[in-house]
């Protein structure tokens, strides 16, 4: 019986589930929004009423003075909570989101991680999510915001000046639409330097590095004209963006001031239907040209916010993409860790079209020692990934001790089955987690015994901190590192000891310590090698695996 986890895949559930446990945090960047949102609206109208009250001949009051820098004061905080507010709260996000997916790598059958680029998965981890923390720093929340005030904006206005509103309702579009078709141009001059100062950069390491060869051959100039045409392309890019960006602002100073100077002439007619729509007191003026100023800003982040908006969709389908692929079969937990006979039996196997195994049987009876023979690509490694359950066989069953190897689970797999390569993987940490890999059930006495075994532990004795010490790459030598490999395995104490060319590249008298460790860790283990070597110093008999004619 395989037992599935159920989990609810998908960026925008992951979001849900971390909104509602900072449930706090949600409500209140919310809230800093909308009050930051109303405040904004609240100093043009106190000036309005101040500037009424002068031109009335009434004094100035303090109250009424302290009340309008405290607005200002107000709205200034406000705005600048609601920045805090909102990268707190993408972080919070952004961190749910890196969880779930870490999880989910975690959950992922090892057949889907060999087909992944790992560059390509990591920017799932980096770009990707970036791209979505920026939804909510600078896009969705934000966005909204704006429509808010600019919506907001109008209606105090319209209230104020019915004909301005209307002025307003006309010019706002026509602006929307010459601010987003500049940021599109300003994006792709952007896009194109960026490719091009990347053509650059590599130019510099590339001559560097066939250095050589330009000079036997006299290419000095051909590379010089190279170099030169890449600047130029980033220079003609940087000077379409500066050009954007220098009409940008007089553009809107013109609009503003145009619609200014519309507003007050049609107030300043004498006809009495345009006063209807027109007609106002000074104070309501001086707060009108403030707003107009006021509505501007939202309209040009609107545009950049779509942008936001649009690479982060693009981003989510990424992410959703990595979420959404098929997970392992968790087992169950059971009571008794698998022990006794290691058997494969009419298996079948290969890796997408490449056959590998074809109706292949082996038993090894508990504590023998076995050693896999074949050519290069027969499959002796693979035998190994389908012990270990990395993989699933497409017929015949995989067992240790009776038990199909995909239902011995993740916590029992150590003591279980262990594995030596040739290679030493090393984790992040002190050479005791080397050797516990940081599993609590081995403590650190274990651990010694481990190394003891090894033949290890006194070089590890001599380092600064002992087992403490952070390990470095050239910390050991290659056959050290062999011996570590063998402590991490022994560790554990593993029934099954699963050994692939562990003594491939070492030295004649490095390869004798690394198997007379071996040959005390192999000692009442059921024992599969890969390795003539191994064989004949462990004895035990040998199964060859045939190549597969394709
Ligand atoms: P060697 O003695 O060289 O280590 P081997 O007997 O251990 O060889 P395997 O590593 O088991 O051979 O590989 C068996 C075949 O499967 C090879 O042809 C190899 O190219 C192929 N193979 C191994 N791993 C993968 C993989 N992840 N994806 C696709 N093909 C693979
Ligand atoms: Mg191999």
């Amino acid at each position: 019986m395989k037992n599935r986890v159920k989990r609810k895949n998908g960026v925008f559930e992951a979001l849900r589930m971390a909104a509602a446990a900072h449930r706090l945090l949600t409500a209140g960047t919310i809230l800093c929004v909308a009050a930051s949102v109303l405040a904004s609206l609240v100093p043009p109208l106190l000036l309005a009423g101040i500037i009424d009250r002068l031109t009335a001949g009434i004094p100035l009051t303090f109250l009424a003075a302290l009340l309008y820098f405290g607005s200002l004061a107000l709205e200034g905080a406000l705005s600048s909570a609601q920045e805090s507010l909102l990268v707190l709260f993408g972080q919070k996000m952004t961190h749910a989101l890196r969880s779930e997916m870490s999880q989910k790598l975690t959950l992922l059958p090892a057949s889907t991680l060999v087909d992944q680029n790992p560059g390509e998965v990591a920017a799932r981890f980096s770009g990707d999510v970036d791209t979505v923390e920026a939804l909510f720093t600078s896009g969705i929340i934000s966005m909204a915001a704006d429509a808010c005030r600019i919506v907001s904006i109008l209606v105090v206005i319209a209230v104020k000046n019915t004909g301005l509103a209307l002025i307003l309702l006309l010019v706002l579009p026509l602006f929307a639409v010459f601010t987003r078709v500049v940021q599109k141009r300003m994006l792709a001059a952007q896009l194109d330097n960026r490719r091009a100062v990347a053509a650059v950069s590599g130019q510099v390491p590339e001559t560097l590095h066939n250095i050589r060869t330009i000079r036997a051959l006299g290419l000095e100039s051909y590379m010089e004209r190279r170099y030169d045409h890449c600047i130029g392309d980033s220079y003609a890019a940087m000077e379409r963006t500066n050009f954007y960006d220098a009409i940008y602002s007089p553009v809107v100073l013109v609009l503003n001031a145009a619609v200014v100077g519309i507003m007050m002439l049609l107030s300043a007619s004498g006809n009495a239907t345009v006063l209807t729509f027109f007609g106002m007191s000074v104070g309501t003026s001086v707060a009108v040209i403030n707003y107009i100023s006021r509505i501007f800003a939202p309209i040009e982040s609107l545009g950049m916010e779509i942008q936001t908006i649009q690479s982060a969709m693009a981003g989510v389908k990424r992410i959703d993409a990595f979420l959404s692929q098929p997970e392992r079969a968790i087992p169950p937990e059971r009571k008794d860790a698998a022990r006794g006979d290691v058997e494969l039996c009419h298996v079948t196997f290969g890796y997408g079209e490449k056959h590998v195994l074809n109706d292949f049987s082996m038993t090894v009876k508990q504590g023998e020692q076995v050693t896999l023979v074949g050519r290069t690509g027969a499959g002796k490694s693979t035998v190994f990934k389908l012990l270990l359950g990395l993989y699933r066989p497409e017929a015949g069953r995989v067992t240790i001790g009776g038990v199909d190897v995909a239902n011995i689970t993740d916590r029992e797999r150590r003591t279980c089955i262990g594995c030596v390569e040739q290679h030493f993987s090393r984790v992040p940490g002190t050479v005791l987690e080397q050797i516990t890999l940081n599993d609590p059930a081995i403590t650190r006495e274990m651990a010694r015994e481990a190394a003891k075994l090894a033949g290890i532990d006194a070089a590890i004795q001599t380092l600064p901190e002992g087992y403490d010490t952070v390990c470095t790459d050239g910390m050991f030598s290659q056959g050290e590192w062999q011996l570590l490999s063998i402590a991490r395995a022994a560790a554990a104490d593993p029934a099954v000891l699963l050994l692939d060319e562990i003594t491939a590249n070492l030295d004649a008298e490095t390869e004798a310590r690394v198997l007379e460790a071996l040959r005390r860790a192999s000692a009442g283990r059921t024992v599969l090698s890969v390795s003539h070597r191994i064989y004949e110093n462990l004895g035990g008999r040998t199964v060859e695996i045939k190549t597969q004619v394709q």
